[in-house]
């Protein structure tokens, strides 16, 4: 009996030894590039060498190496055939609806990459004269302006490299203020729903934080925080409070609950991670908050992840004006130049001038938006959300009752009653349906929780698939509950053991012939 070429497995191996014949588009088949090729193998063509040959040993003495580097010897074919194979197994908000809560994955202009490939931009060498990098210095000089305008702050620095980075540079500020005034406070109010980053930050600078509890309406009371101050008299270094929070909901007693911190001699940060949802609409100054970073990777459409660099500026209240990182950039006339004569400054967070090409995307973006351009943004990407929310409510519980801003945080809660499918499986068959998973048992304080981001560069008719594959899974859960939990079943890899890929994750391909030791 033949078998038909639909279902038959190749199974002569191929004459590498590595697997079967004709499987090689297959992620699993796919060698690893230092497995290709075959010795004296190139991709490149040079003339012949018409220079004597040099020793390496006696040109860099014992900076030379004792064995060769073990480069792969491969064709510019092979190299090609390999990236572009696994370039296409990536998933990428270029190809798809990418709903990761708290990330804000959104689209990414192509304008911002042309003006940032721009060769004036591009080209320019950190350490050239100042009188030769007049225009980058204005640029960064008016991305700190329009940020300044949108938040409401005095001063910003555009040094971190990411938001968390931006928390510590916060958070050495705040203990630079507070030791200028003789005081040496030790504690930092944290709500229990914050982002894993905020306590890290606060330990990091050696403060010891003190969770305050959410009310079961998802929301920061001032009661509680001024309950949490009332046990720590006089050791009150401030809060770290993300608005909207981790729960997409708009944290209403903000305003009480500066006054109360600051009462207590303490000072407010605000995480402003979630900065997509009050562009145009709420001004972190003007509420009395002392400093805050924004994620220009989140909410001014740079790359994320993969994609790029991040960049995390931070925005000051001006009592804290005096201690911002070296260099900031100063305008003096027509010209620009670098302060390095700040004495209380926490000095350099970064060096040269931080994530240039992030700063040079993030200032196309909002000069392309303009003011009511990000303000309609934001009320499309709160929208979204809303919209979401309203579709898949009856099945997938929200976790508050309280009005969703620009993402929205369901459980499991009755799926898993009725069914026995969870989160993580709901995430796995997502997959099956082409969209990458949402943000999944984030934030902790909600027990299965799935965080849905959609931004505002999704189409209604985007949504509607999102909404229609959630309320289609959970009909699957019902009638065949094992298709759910063996989930996903179109992917390239089956369902993997998730807690050994973080326990012990394998960073660094290997030869076969490396010892136990070397695999780790
Ligand atoms: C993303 C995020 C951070 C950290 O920002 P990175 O740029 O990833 O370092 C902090 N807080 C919240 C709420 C976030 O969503």
């Amino acid at each position: 009996m033949t078998q038909s070429p639909a279902s038959a497995s190749p199974a002569a191996s191929s004459p590498t030894g590595r697997g079967p014949i004709g499987t090689r588009h297959l992620l699993h088949q796919q060698p690893a590039i230092f497995e290709q090729g075959t010795a004296g193998r190139s991709g490149a063509s040079l003339p012949p060498c018409d220079v004597p040959a040099v020793d390496p040993a006696a040109c860099f003495g014992e900076l030379s190496r004792a064995q060769p580097a073990g480069l792969p010897e491969v064709s510019e074919v092979d190299v090609t055939r390999h990236f572009t194979r696994l370039s296409r197994w990536n998933y990428a908000i270029d190809i798809g609806m990418y709903p990761l809560g708290s990330c804000t994955m959104k689209y990414n202009p192509k304008v911002n990459e042309r003006v940032a490939r721009m060769p004036g931009f591009a080209g320019l060498h950190p350490a050239q004269p100042l009188s030769t990098l007049q225009g980058a210095l204005e640029l960064m000089y008016r991305l700190e302006e329009v940020l300044r305008e949108i938040s409401g702050f005095a001063r910003v620095t555009l040094q971190p490299a990411a938001g968390a980075h931006g928390e510590l540079c916060g958070l050495m500020m705040m203990r630079a203020y507070h030791q200028s005034q003789g005081r040496h406070p030790k504690k930092v109010l944290i709500p229990d729903s914050a982002h894993g980053t905020n306590p890290a930050s606060a330990s990091l600078n050696q403060f010891e934080t003190v969770a305050v509890k959410t009310g079961s309406d998802g929301l920061l009371h001032a009661d509680a925080v001024r309950a949490a101050i009332a046990q720590h008299p006089g050791d009150i270094a401030g809060i770290m409070i993300t608005n909207p929070s981790t729960l997409g909901l708009f944290e209403e007693q903000i305003a009480e609950i500066t006054q109360a911190v600051h009462a207590a001699g303490g000072l407010v940060y605000m995480d402003g991670a979630n900065f997509n949802a009050l562009l145009g609409k709420v001004r972190p100054g003007d509420i009395g908050v002392d400093c805050m970073h924004f994620n220009l990777h989140k909410t001014f459409t740079t790359p994320h992840g993969g994609g790029g660099p991040g960049a995390g500026p931070v925005g000051v209240s001006a009592r804290l004006v005096p201690f911002l990182p070296t260099p900031t950039v100063e305008k003096d006339g027509d010209s620009y130049r670098l302060d390095w004569h700040r004495p209380q400054s926490i000095g350099r967070m970064r060096s040269f001038f931080g994530n240039f090409g992030m700063m040079v995307r993030a200032y196309t973006y909002i000069r392309e938006m303009g003011g009511a351009g990000l303000s309609q943004a934001t009320e499309m990407a709160v929208l979204n959300a809303v919209y979401l929310r309203a579709r898949i409510q009856d099945v997938y519980p929200v976790c508050s009752e309280r009005p969703s801003m620009h993402e929205v945080v369901v459980t499991d809660k009755r799926l898993k009653k009725e069914t026995g499918v969870q989160t993580l499986d709901v995430a796995k068959r997502l997959m099956d349906y082409g969209f990458h998973p949402p943000t999944v048992y984030f934030p902790l304080v909600v027990p299965g929780a799935l965080m849905i981001e959609p931004t505002e560069t999704e189409s209604k008719e985007t949504l509607d698939e999102f909404a229609d594959a959630l309320l289609s899974i959970a009909q699957e859960a019902a009638q065949n509950a094992e298709l759910v939990k063996s989930a996903p079943h179109g992917t390239a890899l089956r369902r993997l053991d998730e807690t050994r890929a973080a326990r012990s994750p394998r960073l660094r391909w290997l030869p076969a012939s490396a010892t136990p030791a070397q695999k780790g």
